[in-house]
């Protein structure tokens, strides 16, 4: 039962003065996470926000969203990086597997801008070989010195 107010006076009015119009008491205590007015205890239960609410100048305010933003940020910023780092190296990965071919030289493989020391994973082969598992692209090193790029299931 999320209710949609026209105006944040409504609000003050039913829900946040001690005694308000529509009898609703607010003995448990219970307040929005995110900014700590009190919810009435005849709400469900499982409401931890204020209602999502349209001010008179049309904006929405949304308490379960400022929370989650706010608590999300900081712990999701290294995880972006990360994210868009592995994102331009599948990006190269895929140039060199389409200018070049399937089998390339480590020159190629610096010349697009790929560091086979920060893969998602690498394996060693028993004839000490290397595999570096990117995204979705394994590149594998040949006897020859060379190198293979196939495609694998994505992380
Ligand atoms: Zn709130």
């Amino acid at each position: 039962m999320i209710e949609i107010f026209k105006n944040r006076n409504l609000i003050l009015n039913n829900f946040i003065m001690k005694n308000d119009s529509l009898g609703y008491t607010y003995e448990n205590k219970r307040a929005c996470l995110f900014c700590g007015k009190r919810i009435p205890d005849q709400w469900h239960k499982t409401i931890k926000y204020c209602p999502r609410t349209v001010l008179e100048d049309g904006t929405i305010e949304n308490h379960k969203d400022d929370y989650h933003s706010k608590y999300s940020k900081p712990l999701n910023k290294p995880y972006k990086f990360i994210a868009a780092y592995h994102k331009g190296v599948h990006e190269r990965i895929e140039a060199l597997f389409n200018v070049v071919g399937n089998v390339v030289t480590i020159e190629d493989v610096d010349n697009f801008g790929i560091d086979l020391s920060r893969p998602f994973q690498f394996k060693v082969s028993k004839d000490q070989l290397y595999k570096f598992y990117f995204h979705e692209f394994l590149i594998e090193q040949l006897p020859n010195n060379q190198y293979k790029i196939s495609q694998h299931e994505s992380f």
